[in-house]
């Protein structure tokens, strides 16, 4: 017999860090979009699995000297390549035992999010039938962490749980299988200390102003966010926190920054483009700034020997004053390749 005990464990045992179990009725108010009972009507629960993103992966980008290893392996390491692998066995597991499982993969499958524009714009997709929504639904993952009774939202809207603060991404699979659902997460992590807002290269997190949205009855809040402005930072488009950024794009192209971009590439440098991609500056506010404050004032369970901060830090932020050939967003005579 299928229990969400024996998920839980098989999830772990396969390699999620964390496991909850959200029934479908919490997806209620959901956009059509964003709803998985559009994906598997049939669907009686939604197992969410989180994986963390560990705190070496961030020392690179904390020193201002090793960039890799967060937007590879954090990024889309996880999204693409562990989390898919552990949602495939535990997906076949279920469907051995009968029920029928859908996963759903952290990976923006969604043309409208590579190309800037909104679901519902028939030039990136139309609905198959009137009655349904424009493909792809797309699970919106931290409302289904949140469902399943995870963690809780911070203010800068990232998500956060007891264990690891802001750093896990989430992994979902629909199934058949009825399983009882975790309660809704009670505690509290974030304590509004607004240093996310206060650290943000982007300026992208409002210090005062909030927004509210509604899942399975709880009023979620969380500040006014500029997504253009976090989109930018997040991808390097910021010369001040881009050292890749020697030619870089002008500043009227900044909101074409997306995956796949031409103007992407030109920003992180072609020859870095595949390994970099985005999120150079490494979640400065968000995440780093939030983990450091959750872990200094105790909050998080997972403990670490040494502190993540060190004594003496200092944020860094490049000086172009100090390379006045490089200009960013001209031509550049060593990048023929790109022009
Ligand atoms: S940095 Fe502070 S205010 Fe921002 S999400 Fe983290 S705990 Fe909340």
């Amino acid at each position: 017999m299928v229990t969400s005990e024996g998920i839980k464990r098989l999830a772990k045992q396969l390699g999620a860090d964390l496991c909850g179990i959200a029934s479908m009725d919490r997806f209620e108010g959901a956009p059509k979009e964003q709803d998985p009972r559009y994906i598997q009507p049939d669907a009686k629960s939604c197992i969410v699995l989180a994986f963390r993103i560990p705190r070496g992966y961030l020392r690179g980008i904390e020193e201002g000297t090793f960039f890799s290893t967060y937007t590879a392996l954090g990024y889309a390491g996880i999204n693409e390549v562990f989390g898919p692998i552990v949602l495939r066995e535990l997906c076949c597991y279920l469907e051995d035992e009968g029920y029928e499982s859908v996963p759903l993969p952290n990976i923006y499958l969604r043309p409208s999010v590579y190309f800037d524009k909104e679901p519902g714009d028939p030039s990136v997709s139309v609905p198959v039938s009137p009655d349904k929504p424009f493909p792809d639904v797309m699970i919106d993952q931290r409302v289904a962490a949140y469902a399943a009774g995870l963690g809780e939202y911070g203010w800068s809207k990232v998500f956060l749980t007891p264990e690891f603060g802001p750093l896990q991404r989430f992994a979902c699979l629909l199934t058949t299988a009825e399983l009882e659902p975790d309660p809704i997460f009670e505690g509290k992590i974030c304590d509004r200390c607004k240093l996310c807002a206060r650290s943000c290269t982007g300026h992208a997190i409002s210090m005062t102003e909030a927004d509210h949205m509604t899942i399975a009855g709880h009023d979620i809040e969380y500040a006014k966010l500029d997504l253009k402005a976090c989109s930018i930072a997040y991808r390097g488009g910021d010369p001040d926190y881009n050292p890749f950024l020697a030619t870089g794009v002008k500043p009227e192209d900044y909101n074409q920054l997306w995956m796949g971009s031409p103007v992407l590439e030109k920003a992180v440098g072609i020859e870095l483009y595949m390994r970099h991609g985005s999120a150079l500056e490494g979640a400065r506010g968000c995440m780093r700034e939030c983990y450091n404050h959750l872990e200094k004032t105790g909050k998080l369970r997972k403990k670490f020997s040494t502190p993540f901060r060190k004594p003496g830090f200092k944020h860094w932020k490049i000086d172009r004053s100090l390379y006045p050939d490089i200009v960013v967003g001209q031509k550049q005579s060593h990048d023929k390749t790109l022009l």
